[in-house]
Order: structure tokens, then C-alpha cells, then sequence
């Protein structure tokens, strides 16, 4: 009774947080990011497009009433939404792809993700895309389109799909490395210890953080805006001068704080084992 109590009690906390943040489905200018890398999400869900001779990427779908939002984005931009032959997602949690089905439906585009989020993309359960998966990817595997290649990097324990994008973007001769972190959040009532669901949870998250090491950044991009600091960047941007988005110490400060935010909550959780780790 007690751990049913606590549960639900984590759960209205859970839905207070996600209404809580009223960035979510904040309007924010769609811009340039570098070469024909744009931004086109709200204040905090990121969405990003490629445009390429051949139509566009998106990077996420963000949810169903966000959808308009980013259609205007792009069609200020000076694109055009039915362009979208290909969409991507950074993981299959429904603020990144809940609307990957709709938008589907109203382009044509193909749905591209990695292995082990494929059967919550495809889900139709309440709030879930119901998207049809048109290729089914692994890690290192690569998405082209009109000269653009795009590599996807496992980097799971946040889902068990959580992809990690790459791109290289050509802007003003030189070429930039660009990383869109997929999640390395822990988030609240994530169990790392004793997980039936996912008993190697840690250790997924452990592989991640190696993995993000290891990639070369120079454009530093997430799912969220609040991960790279997309609101302080893009009024930066506005002044002229470096491209702010270019922040390769930025995004080491961001994975080695995120990696001891991790071994941090995993050490309490070994000393104290979450309560349904223990049937
Ligand atoms: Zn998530």
C-alpha cells in the first residue's frame, strides 16, 4: 500500500513537472544554427532541420500542439513543411515524438529510429506516435539526403534507443562538427539499481557517457534547448561576431557535469536501493 502511495505520488509529481515548464510549447524564432543546420523547435524542445537540394531532415517531432509552431518556423525560414522526406528522433519519449506520426501523415516522410525505441514509436497507447518505423536503425548507422550524412550513436540508459546525432555543416569555408546530444539525464524515479525492466541500465549509461567523450564537437546541440543554453546563445547570436553556438568547452563542461550528476545518483542508489528493486 505504502510503495502504491509513493508511486502515484511520484507520478503526479512527474505530470506537474512536465506542465511546469512552460518553455515547452513557447514560441521561439526558427534560425539558422550553421551552414544548412537550422533551429526550428520552441523555447525548450529542440527540433532541427536539414535542408538539402533533395528536402529536408527534422530531429524530433516534439508533441501534436507544438506541431503548428514548428510548420511556422520553417515556412518562415522560407521552407516549405511537405519538403520533410525524412524525420529523426533524439529518443521515444513523447516531449521528442509525439507527433512524429502526425507529421508523417501530413508529409509523407519516412520515420527513421534506432532498434530498441522502434516498438515505442510504433505504440498507438495514449500519447504515443503510432508512427510506422520505414527503417530501422543501429548504432553507427548513417542517414543521407542531397549531400547531407547524418551518423546515429547509440547512446542509451535514458531510453534504450536514445540517439546521439552527428553532422558536419560547412559554414564560411570551414567545417564544423556538430553533436545533438540525445539525453544524458537521469531522470526522477529512474531506477539504476535492481531494475527488472532494464537491468543493465547503468551500465548503458556508463557506455553513453564514453561514447560522448569521444565525440568531436564544435556546434553544441541537444534535445533540449536548456542542455546547451539555447536562449542565452541565440540573443548572443543576435550581436554578430563568433558564432555562439560553436562551444566545444561547453560541451565538455556539460558531459563531465552530467556523467557525475549520473555516478552520483547511482552510488546513492547502491547504498540505498530503490523500494521496488527489492521484490
Ligand atoms: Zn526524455
Amino acid at each position: 500500500m505504502l510503495r502504491r502511495g509513493l508511486l502515484s505520488f511520484i507520478a503526479a509529481a512527474a505530470a506537474l513537472l512536465a506542465q511546469g515548464n512552460p518553455d515547452w510549447h513557447r514560441p521561439f524564432p526558427g534560425f539558422k544554427i550553421a551552414g544548412n543546420l537550422y533551429y526550428v523547435g520552441t523555447a525548450d524542445l529542440a527540433v532541427y532541420l536539414i535542408r538539402t537540394p533533395q528536402g529536408n531532415i527534422l530531429i524530433n517531432s516534439n508533441f501534436e500542439q507544438d506541431v503548428p509552431l514548428m510548420r511556422a518556423s520553417i515556412e518562415k525560414l522560407g521552407f516549405n513543411y511537405k519538403d520533410t522526406k525524412i524525420i529523426l528522433i533524439s529518443h521515444a519519449h513523447g516531449d521528442h515524438d509525439a507527433a512524429v506520426g502526425l507529421i508523417q501523415r501530413e508529409t509523407g516522410a519516412k520515420v527513421m529510429v534506432m532498434d530498441a525505441d522502434v516498438p515505442d514509436v510504433q505504440s498507438t497507447r495514449p500519447g504515443r506516435p503510432g508512427a510506422n518505423v520505414d527503417r530501422v536503425l543501429h548504432d553507427g548507422d548513417t542517414v543521407e539526403l542531397g549531400g547531407s550524412k547524418l551518423v546515429a550513436h547509440l547512446t542509451p540508459g535514458h531510453t534504450k534507443g536514445c540517439t546521439t546525432w552527428t553532422m558536419q555543416v560547412q559554414e564560411g569555408g570551414k567545417t564544423l562538427n556538430a553533436v545533438i546530444v540525445g539525453s544524458p539525464n537521469v531522470n526522477p524515479g529512474y531506477i539504476l539499481v535492481g531494475n527488472t525492466k532494464y537491468p543493465e541500465i547503468a551500465e548503458d549509461y556508463v557506455k553513453t557517457f564514453k561514447v560522448l567523450n569521444n565525440l568531436k564537437c564544435d556546434l553544441f546541440l541537444g534535445a533540449h534547448g536548456a542542455y546547451f543554453g539555447l536562449k542565452d546563445k541565440y540573443e548572443k547570436s543576435k550581436n554578430g561576431g563568433a558564432n555562439p553556438f560553436i562551444d566545444p568547452q561547453g560541451y565538455k563542461a556539460y558531459i563531465t557535469e552530467r556523467e557525475a550528476a549520473f555516478r552520483k545518483e547511482w552510488e546513492r542508489q547502491k547504498q540505498n536501493p530503490p523500494a521496488s528493486a527489492r521484490n
